[in-house]
Order: structure tokens, then sequence, then C-alpha cells
């Protein structure tokens, strides 16, 4: 191909090759909003059949952690960004240092790893919180409850997913099992207990030159620690409480650098007050409604923003969006299962992420969106059971 040859790609000044550690579902996803915004993918996976290398053309299987294969793997791109959260923060400086782009960068990306970090850095810009302390031992998490209350709950600060590093303890006789088999270098968080009446979560995006987008305020339903379903925007939400918490996630995404999207994970108290549990500083399954509810997906903004592209509107689409996460059931052949699903509801949208199916496992997901809340959530609920086999569903 010559240089005046009109296929040759067009030459370009800016970073469009983006590479993405972690070749989860969230990789995947972002894979086609790659495709339409023009930029070269490259994945550093897992191994050679996790969800995302099954669709992205250039593939380097080899091990996040380990600094060299990092670096071998980040030379060949102009801007690195993320499927999870859990690439150690010396290699990520390591990057920087050696002249590539990472977004979100480690200083940011520190709060949604480490627990104690976030829970320090919020309290100290005044955003909500539980009542937290980090001890050192058994006798420290006694007294804490002692002085808070109990039940009380106990998270490790790194390494925690889908609920498990966090236990409710209700009384001094538990308060061991924090400590036991704990990994050198992971601290024990002590919080008080949010009587919380529901989860939302507050979904922002901001680019390295400062402009930042908010989505609605979606309402999450977790069962055994894991996001099961999705109500966009949350219903009963006042305007104020959804306009406090959007900024609240704003001013987070500013004071902490975010690049990316960034989604606040907000306990919601009885009076309508709401604390933050956590952060994630990548496209995030609360965020997933977007992809048809919303006018930009939470993934094209995520990389709009890694590349920093002017983000496009957030704003949704339709009155209400329902997302039904589809968990590994009794249903193995799910691309069959869609037969059911797609000829009883024509709107209904749904995603297959390519994994084996696994009890509880994340495979898939699906949106219906329309104007009557009550006939969406059930279109979504009864998709989402019927390709996790739910007999309740099957009839
Ligand atoms: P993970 O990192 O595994 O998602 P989280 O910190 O989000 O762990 O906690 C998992 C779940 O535990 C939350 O979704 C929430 O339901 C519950 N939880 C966490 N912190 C508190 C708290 N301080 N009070 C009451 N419930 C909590």
């Amino acid at each position: 191909m010559s240089a005046t040859d009109p296929d040759s790609p067009p030459t370009s000044p800016r970073p469009f090759v983006v590479g993405i550690i972690g070749g989860g579902q969230l990789a995947r996803m972002m894979y086609p909003a790659a495709i339409r915004l023009g930029l070269q993918v490259r994945l550093l996976a897992e191994g050679p059949d996790v969800s995302a290398a099954q669709v992205v053309g250039d593939v380097t299987v080899g091990d996040y952690t380990d600094a060299e294969t990092v670096q071998a793997f980040a030379a060949r791109c102009d801007v690195i960004t993320f499927d999870h959260e859990h690439v150690p923060t010396e290699i990520l400086r390591s990057l920087e240092q050696a002249g590539t782009a990472v977004r979100p960068g480690p200083d940011a990306l520190v709060h949604a790893q480490d627990k104690a970090v976030m829970r320090e850095r919020l309290t100290a810009m005044g955003a909500p919180v539980p009542s937290w302390q980090v001890v050192a031992d058994e006798q420290a998490l006694i007294a804490f409850g002692d002085a808070h209350g109990w039940p009380l709950i106990a998270k490790t600060s790194r390494g925690g997913y889908d609920g498990k590093g966090v236990w409710k303890l209700d009384s001094a006789a538990q308060a061991a099992e924090p400590f036991a088999n704990l990994t050198p270098g992971v601290r024990i968080v002590a919080e008080e207990f949010v009587p919380f009446v529901r989860e939302l979560s507050a979904l922002v995006v901001r680019s390295p030159s400062g402009q930042a987008a908010a989505y609605p305020v979606s309402e999450s339903v977790q069962r055994d620690g894991i996001c099961v379903e999705t109500t966009t925007p949350a219903p009963g939400l006042t305007e104020k409480q959804a306009v406090g918490a959007q900024k609240l996630a704003l001013q987070i995404a500013h004071e902490l650098g975010v690049v990316g999207v960034l989604a606040v994970e907000l306990m919601q108290r009885e009076d309508g007050s709401v604390v933050v549990n956590e952060l994630a500083m990548r496209p995030h399954n609360t965020g997933h409604w977007s992809i048809d509810g919303a006018v930009t997906s939470q993934f094209e903004n995520h990389l709009r923003a890694v590349v920093d592209l002017p983000l496009g509107d957030p704003r949704a689409r339709e009155p209400w969006t329902v997302m039904g996460n589809i968990l590994g059931g009794d249903e193995p052949d799910l691309p069959s299962a869609l037969l059911h699903c797609f000829a009883r509801d024509r709107d209904l949208r749904v995603e297959l992420y390519g994994k084996q199916v696994r009890p509880g496992r994340k495979v898939g997901h699906v949106n219906a969106y329309g104007e009557e809340l009550a006939s969406v959530r059930r279109r979504a609920r009864h998709a989402a059971g019927y390709l996790m086999g739910d007999p309740a569903e099957r009839g």
C-alpha cells in the first residue's frame, strides 16, 4: 500500500491505538464502540478464549501482574485503559514514565483498588461515607463495634469483588473471621452498618480535558453480592436527589482526576440521604442499560474520554430502561434460548458474553425499555429469567 493509495488508513496525531488490559465482558463491549470510532484496539488478555479475546483481532495473552509483560504490551499502544482495576499501581507508573498515557491514571485508580484509601480520600473531601476505621486486629474491630454499634460491616481493603471480602458481623463473637487467611498487605476496614433501603449508581464520564457527562442515576438490585437488575432512572428519586447524586459523582471524578467512566455506588437510607459504598473506574454493570437506552453508551463515552474526544450525550432515549443480568443457571445453550425471547419480544435487546455457563457467573444481560415501568420490568425479568433457565419463567 502506498501513501497515495486511497485505501491507506488516515494518519493522525491523536492517540488512536488503545490498549485494553483485561479480557472480560467489559473489554468485549468496548470493542464495537472502538470500531465505530475507528480506533485500533490491542488486548492484553488472561487467556486465548476469554470473553473479549474471542472478538478482538489483536490479542496478547499474558499476566497483567507481570511488569515486563505489561510494559512490552503498552509499548505498542498510545494509551492504556482497563477491563478491571487490578493492575498493580507500580506497573502503571512505569508505563507513564515510559511515555504511555494510562487512563484512568494510577493516582486515580488506587481509589478503586483500595477501599481504605478510598474512604480516607472521600472523608477528606467531605463526601458522605459511613463511619469507618482501619482496624489492625480483632480487638480493634470489637472496639469499633462497641463504639458504633452492632451489626457492623468489615471489608478487606483490596481484592474483594461481587461481595467476596465483605462480612456482616452481628457480635464480637464473629470478630476473628475477617482476619483469618488475610493476604499480606491487605487491611481490614470496619464500617458502620448502613440500614439502606436501596442501592443507587451515579455514573459519570470525564475526559482528560476536564469535560464531564453524567448519566441518569440508576437503581441497582444485588443478590448474594452480585448485581442482578438495574432500573434507569431510579424510580421515585426526586430531581433534587438525582442532581445531588450526579453532582457528588462529578465532584469525585474531578477531585480524583478520573479519566473515563466513574461509577459511584451509593446506599440510600429511608430518609432519602445517600452514602458512598464504593467506586469503580471502568465501564460498570450498572451502566449496561446505556448501550440501548442512552444516546451514547458508557462504552463509547469511556473510549471517547480515553482518546480525549468530546463526550456524547448521556441522556436516556426512553422513559425507562431495565437491565437484567443473565447469570449462569440451568440453561447451557443461551443462543438457542434466544429464539423464545426474541419471538416473544421484538424490542428486547440481549448481549451474550461468549462465556461458559457456570452457576452464578455473569454470562450476558438483557435490556428492555419503554414508557411504562411495570411492563418494561416484566419483559426484562422474563427474558433474563428464561435465559437463566428459571422454571418460573419457563412455565
Ligand atoms: P464488593 O467490592 O465486593 O462489591 P462492596 O463494598 O460493594 O463489596 O460491598 C458489597 C455489598 O455489601 C454492598 O453492595 C452492600 O449491599 C453491602 N454493604 C457494603 N458496605 C455496607 C455498609 N457499610 N452497610 C451496609 N451494607 C453494606
